[in-house]
C-alpha cells in the first residue's frame, strides 16, 4: 500500500465537501476517483497535495503521515499533481516549463550556483537530459522551444504532466488530464498514462470521460455529495445500482436527455 486515506473529512464553514472519506492505492496501480460535479474530488486531492488540512481523518504515504505536512515536503515525499485548470508558465519555453519542475531535485546550493562549479555544470546538463527525456514521454519533443502559450490545449495537459514527471514521483494525481481534449488526444493521453505506470509510477485519476476511466483504471473510487458510495473494478462500478443512479445514468437517461 502506498497511500492510505483513513476517514478524511473536509468542512468550508458550514459546507462538508468530504465526509469520512476511506480508501488505498497499492503500489503501481491506477485508481480513479469519479463522481457528478462537487463531489469532493479536487478537495481530495487538495487534501492529499496538503493545499488543505482535513477537519479529520489522515492519510498516510508509505507509512508516515502527510497530513498537515507543507504542500512542498509533499512533493518532496515523491507526490505530485496536474490542475484541472492549466498551471504553466505560458510566457516560457516549453523546456523551461519542465526545467521548474525538476527544481526540487536538485543539489547544488547557492555557493556553488554563484560559482558555477563544474559539478553544477554537469548537473545543469543532466538536469536538461532528463527534461528532454520527459518531453519526449509526453510526445512533446519537436516543441521543446516553443512557448507554452501557444501550444494546443491537449499539448498543454501533457506539458503539465511531463512537468509533474520532473519532481521524480512515487504517486502522480492527475485532476481531469482529457478535459477539452480531443478523441485523438484522448486516445494519446490513455498511452502516456500507460507508459507513466510502466515507469513505475503509482497513479490516482480524476476524470470524468467515462470510457476513458473504464479502460484505464485497475480500480475505482466513487463520490456523491462527499461520501464514498461505492469502490471496486471498472466492470463492478458500471453494475452498481447506486453508481448508475448518482452518476452513470441509464441509456433510458440519455434518450431522455
Ligand atoms: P468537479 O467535478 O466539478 O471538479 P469535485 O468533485 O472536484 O467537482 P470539489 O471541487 O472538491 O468537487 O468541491 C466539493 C464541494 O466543496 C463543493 O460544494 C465546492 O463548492 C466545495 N468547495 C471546494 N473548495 C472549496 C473552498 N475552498 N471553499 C468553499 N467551498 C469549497
Amino acid at each position: 500500500m502506498v497511500l492510505n486515506v483513513k476517514k478524511i473529512s473536509k468542512n468550508f464553514g458550514g459546507i462538508q465537501a468530504l465526509t469520512d472519506v476511506s480508501f488505498s492505492i497499492n503500489e503501481g496501480e491506477i485508481l480513479g476517483i469519479i463522481g457528478p460535479n462537487g463531489a469532493g474530488k479536487t478537495t481530495m486531492f487538495n487534501m492529499i497535495t496538503s493545499f488543505y488540512t482535513p477537519s479529520s481523518g489522515e492519510i498516510t504515504f508509505k507509512d508516515e503521515v502527510i497530513s498537515g505536512l507543507k504542500p512542498h515536503k509533499i512533493t518532496d515525499k515523491g507526490i505530485c499533481r496536474t490542475f484541472q485548470n492549466i498551471r504553466l508558465f505560458p510566457e516560457m519555453t516549453v523546456l523551461d516549463n519542465v526545467l521548474v519542475g525538476t527544481h526540487s531535485r536538485t543539489v547544488s546550493g547557492v555557493l556553488k550556483s554563484v560559482l558555477r562549479t563544474k559539478s553544477q555544470k554537469q548537473e545543469e546538463n543532466n538536469i536538461r537530459a532528463k527534461a528532454m527525456d520527459l518531453l519526449e514521454t509526453v510526445n512533446l519533443l519537436d516543441q521543446y522551444d516553443d512557448i507554452a502559450k501557444n501550444l494546443s490545449y491537449g499539448q498543454q495537459r501533457r506539458l503539465e504532466i511531463a512537468r509533474a514527471l520532473a519532481s521524480d514521483p512515487k504517486l502522480i494525481l492527475l485532476d481531469e488530464p482529457a478535459a477539452g481534449m480531443n478523441e485523438r488526444e484522448t486516445a494519446e493521453l490513455h498511452h502516456l498514462i500507460m507508459k507513466i505506470k510502466e515507469m513505475g509510477i503509482t497513479i490516482l485519476l480524476i476524470e470524468h470521460d467515462m470510457p476513458l476511466v473504464m479502460k484505464t483504471c485497475d480500480r475505482l473510487v466513487v463520490l456523491n455529495f462527499g461520501k464514498k458510495i461505492a469502490e471496486g473494478d471498472p466492470e463492478e462500478i458500471q453494475k452498481d445500482p447506486e453508481v448508475i443512479k448518482a452518476y452513470l445514468g441509464t441509456e433510458e437517461d440519455d434518450e431522455s436527455a
